[in-house]
């Protein structure tokens, strides 16, 4: 059948076989053929829907996972490979979509996956940026932003013809919807709503990324989230805001009429997720349209209110977005009357002014919108939802108690286990069934704790990762790794709260130690990868700092031997599959109390990683599973460091001043080697900031972090030993299967049957 379907469509396209054809012809040939499938797969149906509306959606490339959860991935492999083919080779020639900036965007994209899998009916709404975020390209050891173009002429997305109108102040924009479908694991599919603009223009940007802010209907949806460093950058994420929402809210109650569903009672078959506070003006736009539909105003506000829930993902301040309302009138003056009256109410019923929608300064909270009117709110991890509720969001959790609730991440192993790993994948299936649609059962796998021959086989798949990563690395990158060092690996997002750079103090503190004589049992590799946001001055030079520290023990042949460090460009889903795999340090480093939950930490649990981490986030639930002896944890608590910030007692110059080993190594950064490789202006400043300010504490847990990363070195020697841990991480990874995180969803929020 697949022989026959695949011959012939290549023949049409191509007037080749199989054999004849090259893999960009081959990779086009199985999307149509993939696409054709979907068509066929049946639509999830219910009598209540659930629409994920987010910003974000970081999708990755989808042919492979179109083709693990269409069940016909191992037949293509193999039918390929008779012709001589390499399936993972023609999946290289899909562009991946930039959708989004990191965890956040792939939650997103890892429920949807698992949405579709329980069968359960619901689509995703967001934005069809042209460009997505943004390509990142070295040069002079400096990020630099260049487009990210991913929309081919055939590829994943379908027209469906769907357009409305979006009411602007000073315009009203045409949308166009393009679908992407969502196919669960031997299951239905459900969609993904991308909306974009008719008038989009590409021709407007210039060089980089830069493009004229102004010109809102040529570029609405040329970028996720442009700079936001001006005005008429602000403006322009809440055009896309309005735009993405509106959309959305039409598309649902289009959907609603369209079933006979009746308005009034929206809640019992629509759920509406908001993911954080981006998609937050549904809920006024959702009033607005329901009071056009002849529906009383207050008898709208109750609708809603029961309608919407929402997620927050952070407590960093200045993610909460604050909209000041003249920005709002500017951009959408049709649903400020409604924001005030939100307002009003709020405040008629409660006199603290920390829980008001608009602030003194007529600023628009948009969490605590979603919070009044929305009939959930919820964290992304145990420890994250009760810094809400204790601290950050107190006073809500005061009125509101029964509103809140925890719903820790998780990640779909279709794509971060049966598709990046296939060879782990297998290797599991030797011992443990039915863990693709049940991820508890890789518990199953303790029972081998002592076979010395299954150890042995996880070490050799570990081993094998590595030299795919190698060969990879080297192909697309020009970097050469040894697969018999230690891989130690740390990519995500560059934040300062996420301590990449006491990460690149350690790379410091191992040099100088090789330097001085003391070299390490086992060649070492650390691994950075890691996009910086354009306008985000201190992580660009952090991006600097470790690249000129790249550079220096690269041209060191004392060093070298011993130490390798890597910076990878352009971080994304696709060069994520290729790294976790191959990973035997996970690090999750972040200043406690700042990473909500992580996802990156589960997705190397999963692929036999061992953690490296604080206990922040959701390391600390992985910490109680896999227990003391199986992940390596330092730094100070969470409440430690709350209470730093309420004290204001911590000092970074203290510690420069009173320890000399720390002194050392911060001012290596500006050493004479160092100034050689790069800029200086970058090196100071960064130097400075650590000094001076550092806001995220990276010397407080810095001596305790190179202890615990000797430590995890020390180990790593005792090869049995590090493979029970291994095996102790992967068994224990289950609980981390975004089954289970959208089971509860369901269960406790949307309670679609
Ligand atoms: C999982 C993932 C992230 C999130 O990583 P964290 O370590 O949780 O911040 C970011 N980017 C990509 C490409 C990912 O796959």
């Amino acid at each position: 059948m697949l022989r026959d379907e695949l011959n012939n469509l290549v023949q049409k396209r191509n007037q080749k076989t199989i054999g004849e054809a090259d893999d960009r012809e081959l990779y086009g040939a199985l999307l149509e053929y993939t696409k054709e499938k979907l068509k066929d797969t049946s639509p999830i149906q219910g009598d209540k829907k659930l629409y994920y509306i987010s910003a974000e959606f970081l999708i990755g490339k989808l042919l492979s996972n179109n083709l693990i959860n269409l069940g016909i991935y191992d037949e293509t492999a193999r039918l390929l490979k008779e012709y001589g083919k390499d399936l993972a080779r023609i999946e290289e020639m899909e562009p991946e979509p930039s959708l989004g900036n990191g965890g956040l965007g792939r939650l997103a994209a890892c429920f949807l996956d698992s949405i579709a899998t329980l069968g359960l009916s619901g689509d995703g709404i967001g934005l069809n940026y042209h460009m997505g975020l943004f390509k990142q390209i070295f040069e002079n050891r400096r990020q630099k932003e260049v487009p990210n173009p991913w929309i081919e002429p055939e590829g994943w997305l379908c027209d469906t013809g769907i357009s409305f109108e979006v009411p602007f102040r000073d315009f009203t924009l045409t949308s166009a919807l393009y679908d992407i479908d969502v196919a669960g694991y031997e299951n239905g599919k459900n969609k993904l709503h991308l909306f974009d603009v008719k008038s989009i223009d590409e021709g407007i940007i210039r060089n980089g990324i830069t493009f004229d802010k102004r010109e809102v209907a040529k570029n609405l949806t040329l970028f996720l989230y442009p700079d936001d460093s001006d005005e008429a950058g602000n403006l322009l994420r809440i055009y896309q805001q309005y735009f993405m929402v509106s959309n959305g809210a039409q598309l649902i109650l289009m959907e609603c009429e369209e079933k006979g569903w009746d308005l009034r009672k929206l809640h019992e078959h629509v759920a509406i997720q908001i993911n954080d506070t981006h998609p937050s003006m549904v809920i006024p736009e959702l009033i607005r349209l329901l009071v056009k539909k002849n529906i009383d105003f207050n008898e709208a506000i109750e609708i809603v209110e029961k309608t919407c829930a929402y997620t927050n993902h952070t407590i960093l301040a200045e993610a909460l977005e604050k909209w000041p309302v003249h920005y709002l009138e500017q951009v959408a003056p049709q649903i400020v009357p409604i924001i005030k009256e939100l307002d009003v109410r709020v405040k008629a019923k409660y006199n603290n002014p920390e829980v008001a929608i608009i602030d003194e300064q007529g600023r628009v909270h948009m969490a605590n919108m979603d919070i009044h009117y929305g009939y959930s709110v919820n964290g992304v991890a145990a420890l994250h939802t009760e810094i809400l509720k204790n601290s950050e969001l107190k006073a809500f959790y005061d009125i509101y108690p029964q509103k809140f609730n925890n719903k820790t991440n998780g990640i779909t192993f279709r794509r971060w286990l049966l598709h990046c790993n296939h060879e782990l994948t297998e290797w599991i299936g030797k011992y443990v069934d039915g863990f693709q649609k049940d991820a508890d059962q890789l518990q199953g796998l303790l029972e081998y704790i002592d076979n010395e021959t299954v150890l042995d086989e996880l070490l050799a798949v570990k081993h094998k990762k590595k030299e795919e990563l190698s060969a990879y690395l080297k192909e697309t990158q020009g970097l050469t790794l040894d697969p018999n060092s230690i891989f130690d690996i740390q990519v995500k997002r560059l934040h300062e709260y996420k301590r990449q750079q006491m990460n690149a103090l350690y790379a410091i503190y191992k040099y100088l130690e090789i330097k001085a004589g003391r070299k390490p049992a086992m060649p070492i590799t650390m691994i950075f990868g890691a996009k910086a946001a354009p306008a985000y001055h201190i992580a660009k030079d952090i991006i600097h700092l470790i690249l000129c520290i790249q550079s220096l023990v690269e041209s060191d042949p004392e060093v070298s031997p011993y130490l390798n460090v890597v910076m990878v460009e352009n971080y994304n889903v696709t060069m994520a599959e290729h790294l976790i795999p191959a990973c035997d340090i996970s690090e999750q480093i972040s200043l406690a109390s700042k990473e909500a939950s992580g996802t990156g930490n589960m997705k190397f649990m999963l692929n036999g990683a061992v953690t490296l981490g604080t206990e922040d986030g959701a390391n600390v639930e992985i910490h109680e599973l896999v227990g003391d002896e199986n992940i390596y944890i330092f730094g100070e608590s969470s409440d430690q460091v709350i209470n730093h910030y309420k004290n204001y007692d911590y000092r970074a110059a203290d510690y420069y001043i009173n320890d000399g080993q720390i002194r050392e190594l911060i001012n290596f950064i500006i050493s004479p080697e160092m100034m050689k490789i790069g800029e200086p202006y970058h090196l100071l400043r960064i130097h400075a900031e650590l000094i001076q300010k550092d806001w995220f504490m990276t010397l407080l847990d810095l001596k305790e972090y190179i202890g615990a990363k000797e430590r995890a070195y020390a180990d790593y020697e005792d090869r049995r030993s590090w493979s029970k841990k291994m095996l102790v991480n992967i068994a224990k990874a289950g609980y981390f299967s975004s089954d289970r995180t959208i089971a509860e969803y369901n269960k406790d929020i949307w309670k679609l049957k």
